[in-house]
């Protein structure tokens, strides 16, 4: 995904799952890890179940966003998505203004000096 909307950095609450609900699961992709679509070895194999689009970049917390996957696959694909969720968090905070820039313009409005348009420097 080359573009994270930003008012998709929201996190949806999660919930936990029941046995059963994870047997569903399971069988919505007949145990295919949802990440790199081999067979999942449920016995030998250690597997989670993924949100397939994460909830910190807004994906819902319900049935249809969920799918089996292993759990190495899930750790690269958490490191990616938390790469992303920064990003995006850094855009949403820069877009509303919530920071202030880190290297002022000089005489800008935060600035304690100011230039006149006859180029004289002065007190703000
Ligand atoms: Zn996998």
């Amino acid at each position: 995904m080359p573009f994270v909307q930003i008012a998709d950095v929201s996190t949806a609450t999660r919930r936990r799952l029941t046995p059963h609900r994870r047997l569903q699961v399971w069988e919505k992709t007949d145990g295919v890890c949802v990440l790199c679509e081999c067979q999942i070895d449920g016995v030998r194999e250690r597997w989670i179940i993924e949100h397939i689009r994460a909830l910190e970049l807004g994906g819902p917390d319900d049935f249809g966003n969920m799918g089996p996957a292993h759990e190495a696959c899930a750790l690269d694909k958490t490191r990616d998505d938390h790469r992303r969720t920064a990003r995006a968090k850094r855009q949403k905070i820069r877009h509303i203004g919530a920071d202030s820039a880190k290297r002022p313009l000089p005489y800008g409005k935060t600035s304690p000096w100011k230039r006149t348009l006859s180029g004289r420097v002065v007190p703000r």
